[in-house]
C-alpha cells in the first residue's frame, strides 16, 4: 500500500487579524496519497481489511463528486480487490474528474436515479456476488473506528480544541472518541441544514465525557458551493501559509475557525488543532490557481 502515513506533519498555522495568544496547528492527513486523500483512507482501511479477508467485493455508493469514490477506487485498486460504485443520478455525458479516476482505477460505476439512491438498492447485476457494502461516506462502525486513528499523527495532548469539517460526519465521530478529557470538538458542517448530523454523529459516538459542538453556518451556501468570500480566503491563506485548503470541506473549516477566533470562541491560550482532511481534488471542478498538494 502507498498511503505514506509518515508524510503527515503537524504544521503552524495563523489567521490574520487573530490577536490573542490562541495558537493554531493543522495536521495534515492531505500528505498520504494523491486520490486516497486525508481522512478517507482512515475511514476505509477497516472495511477493506474486511473485505480482503472474507475475499469479498466491495459495493459503495456517492455522488459524481465525492472523494469518498476516487479514494475507494484507488485504494481497492492498490489492494486489489474489485469494486464497484453506485452513482447518484443520471450518466453525465462528460464523466468528473472524480468519475474519470475512478473509471481509470478499475471502478465498475452504475448510475441511478436520485430515488434509487435514496434507497441504496443493489444493482441487479450484482445480486448474487457476495459483496462487503461500505456506505456512502464510509459512515459506519467500521468507518468510525479507522477516524479514532487520525490523532495518534500527533501528541493530541497538547490541544485544548480540535476542530474538524463534516460530510456525514464519520471523521468527527472518530475525533470525538479519541479526544483526551477536557478538549473540546468543534464540527463545521459543510451541508445546508442538514440537521441530522448531530444525531448521526451522536449515533457512532461512544465517548460519552465528550464535549463537541457542531456548527451549521459556514456553509457558505451549501454542499460544494462557495462565495467569492471563501476563494479569497482560501487563496489569502495559502499565499500566507503555504497550505492548500479545497473549497468543499477544508475552505470552509478554516474559514469557521477564522471566523470563530474573530467572535473570541476561543479563550485565551487556547492550542488549537485544526484537521486537514484532504480532499484538494474537488478544486479541479473550479478554475482555481491553487496547486493541487
Ligand atoms: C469526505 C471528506 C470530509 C467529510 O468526512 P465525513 O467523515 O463524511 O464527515 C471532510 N473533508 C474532506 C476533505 C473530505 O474529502
Amino acid at each position: 500500500m502507498t498511503v505514506q502515513l509518515n508524510n503527515i506533519t503537524v504544521d503552524d498555522f495563523h489567521f490574520s487579524g487573530g490577536e490573542n495568544d490562541t495558537r493554531f496547528q493543522i495536521l495534515r492527513l492531505d500528505k498520504i496519497h494523491p486520490e486516497i486523500s486525508g481522512n478517507k483512507w482512515f475511514k476505509l482501511r477497516y472495511y477493506l481489511q474486511h473485505a480482503v479477508k472474507h475475499k469479498k467485493k466491495i459495493l459503495t455508493y456517492g455522488g459524481a463528486w465525492s472523494n469518498h469514490i476516487l479514494a475507494t477506487a484507488a485504494a481497492c485498486r492498490e489492494n486489489k480487490i474489485s469494486c464497484t460504485a453506485v452513482i447518484r443520478g443520471e450518466e453525465p455525458a462528460n464523466y468528473s474528474p472524480v468519475l474519470l479516476s475512478a473509471k481509470e482505477n478499475g471502478m465498475q460505476l452504475f448510475f441511478v436515479t436520485r430515488e434509487e439512491y435514496s434507497r441504496q438498492i443493489i444493482p441487479e447485476e450484482l445480486s448474487s456476488e457476495d459483496l462487503s457494502i461500505i456506505p456512502q461516506g464510509g459512515y459506519g462502525t467500521a468507518g468510525v473506528k479507522g477516524a479514532e486513528e487520525i490523532l495518534d499523527h500527533c501528541n493530541k495532548e497538547n490541544f485544548t480544541h480540535i476542530c474538524c469539517a463534516a460530510g456525514t460526519g464519520t471523521m468527527a465521530a472518530g475525533l470525538i472518541n479519541a479526544a483526551l478529557p477536557g478538549q473540546k470538538i468543534f464540527v463545521i458542517s459543510v451541508l445546508k441544514n442538514h440537521s441530522g448530523l448531530e444525531n448521526d454523529i451522536g449515533a457512532l459516538v461512544s465517548n460519552d465525557q465528550a464535549e463537541w459542538k457542531v456548527f451549521h453556518q459556514y456553509h457558505c451556501g451549501g454542499y460544494a458551493k462557495s462565495t467569492p468570500d471563501l476563494l479569497n480566503f482560501m487563496k489569502e491563506l495559502y499565499d500566507r501559509t503555504a497550505v492548500p485548503t479545497d473549497f468543499v470541506y477544508t475552505g470552509k473549516l478554516c474559514y469557521a475557525i477564522s471566523r470563530l477566533q474573530k467572535a473570541h470562541a476561543f479563550p485565551a491560550g487556547s492550542r488549537v488543532l485544526l484537521i486537514h482532511s484532504g480532499g484538494l481534488m474537488g478544486n479541479l471542478s473550479l478554475s482555481l490557481s491553487l496547486p493541487l498538494s
